[in-house]
């Protein structure tokens, strides 16, 4: 390469490079701090502590150095990276896995159990149909300890895991740590955690974080029905004092009367196998479920229709059924001249494993069209979907119904030539029906704030 060609290309370089400001320790800092991430995220983990150390003393002082201290004490968070990724963060329910009385040369042997995680998901009917809708994210976590308190002994992990005193001896966490490190690290988290705790058997859940035992994958999926789907046991046997009386909650109620227990429209309906079956919660009298035939909450192997009916609709609250939609701006009229081309809208939406969500459109004036919540997408991401409500019903047939490709889009084409001056809306709203083929009942037979469904509505000026 001749002089000229090169000063050329190094000044294109430069002008490629990004801006910074020359040995800024901020920036410095911050690289260094990103490096040590991604270490930690391929499994090196400690190279990452070393990085983290070493921004600690070089760069004090700094905001990567007050991160990077926190990840170099003995209990700590060192890095997270995706097991599996099924889209934006925004729009799905993100399962954030953890480990607790893992030491430094052991936190790989974590990072292979939680490899099996999403095999552990997808062998559950339920989640199986809906896995699409979840990522599930690998949190690594240091403790300076192995094991677990109990067995007389106290041990220092990062998490609190412990035995549980009662009746069974199944593994717990400090809930408050797991949150504090979620909310710390992982600003854009669900709430939702399942910590892997390295010794003892079963586990406990609630509250959004579930505690489980390494490899106890069965008993996983029941800990998650309880963390994330706020279901309660329906076996009977005592696991440790409850109280005295049994609220109603989604799965088990505290009265047999049929019209009054929270799945009362299961019955209502006829569904077979749904009725009111005294034992449950932990007890053998004075607690009620909705099936004998076996639920994860028991010791079934798939959810009972009501539990069934819960996840769906949580996960839900979490997930918009539609993903994407094009054009993406909403606030600003579509101006359409009548000379002009034709428009096309599109939306992306969710797709269960088996069956398709249905996708409808209208063209209507905007004086005839129902005023429905605006569309906010900080809804799905804070896992508040229900808040939105009941979407208003619209009395014309739609114009356009169906017609995917593949990949789950949806297209309707507006076409401006033979339409009068004016102001309208095109609506397209999608629904997961969830019926299923060959079953005879859907999924979710109540859904009072239409979680189910989803709209977009753009509005078209045509001059
Ligand atoms: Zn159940």
């Amino acid at each position: 390469m001749d002089a000229q060609k090169c000063l050329a290309a190094c000044l294109l370089l430069l002008a490629a490079a990004p801006a910074r400001v020359a040995d800024d320790p901020e920036v410095e800092a911050a690289e260094l701090l990103a490096k040590a991430e991604e270490k930690a995220a391929k499994g090196q983990h400690r190279t990452a502590v070393s990085l983290y150390k070493k921004i600690v003393k070089k760069y004090p002082a700094t905001a990567a150095a007050e991160v990077a201290e926190r990840r170099s004490q003995p209990n700590a968070f060192l890095g997270i990276a995706d097991v599996m990724r099924s889209g934006p963060s925004s729009n799905r329910v993100d399962v954030v896995m953890m480990g607790d009385g893992y030491p430094i040369d052991d936190v790989d042997e974590y990072g292979d159990i939680v490899d099996d995680v999403p095999r552990v998901f997808e062998r559950n009917r339920t989640f199986e149909e809906y896995l699409s809708y979840l990522n599930i994210l690998r949190a690594d976590v240091v403790s300076e300890e192995a094991g677990i308190d109990g067995f007389g002994r106290e041990k220092s992990t990062a998490l609190g895991g412990a035995i549980s005193e009662g009746e069974q001896s199944q593994v717990t966490v400090d809930r408050a740590l797991v949150r504090a490190m979620m909310d710390q690290e992982i600003p854009d988290n669900d709430g939702v955690a399942v910590v892997l705790v390295q010794r003892g058997t079963l586990g406990t859940g609630g509250g959004g974080v579930a505690a489980v035992a390494q490899r106890e994958f069965d008993t996983l999926v029941h800990e998650f029905g309880h963390a994330f789907g706020n279901l309660r046991d329906e076996y009977t046997t005592y696991t440790g004092f409850r109280g005295d009386e049994t609220t109603s909650h989604i799965n088990v109620s505290g009265t047999p009367d049929e019209t009054k227990v929270p799945w009362a429209h299961w019955i209502a309906a006829k569904v077979k196998g749904i009725g009111v079956y005294e034992g449950a919660d932990g007890r053998v009298r004075g607690a009620w479920k909705p099936t004998t035939k076996g639920c994860v909450m028991g010791d079934g192997e798939f959810f009972c229709p009501v539990c069934r009916e819960a996840l769906v609709l949580r996960i839900y609250d979490f997930v918009d059924p539609i993903d994407a939609a094009y054009p993406d701006a909403f606030a600003e009229p579509i101006q359409l001249a009548r000379d002009g081309e034709p428009i096309e809208f599109s939306v992306q939406v969710m797709r269960p494993a088996t069956h398709k969500l249905e996708v409808s459109w209208w063209f209507l004036p905007e004086a005839e069209a129902p005023v429905s919540p605006p569309y906010n997408p900080e809804l799905a991401s804070a896992g508040a979907r229900a808040s939105r409500g009941p979407l208003p019903a619209i009395d014309a047939k739609p114009d356009q119904f169906g017609r995917n490709d593949k990949r789950g889009i949806y297209s309707f084409e507006l076409k401006p030539a033979k339409l009068a001056p004016g102001h309208y809306s095109v609506i397209c709203r999608a629904v997961d029906t969830t019926k299923l083929r060959g079953e005879k009942w859907p999924w979710v037979l109540k859904d009072d704030n239409d979680l189910l469904k989803s709209e977009r509505v753009w509005t078209v000026v045509v001059r």
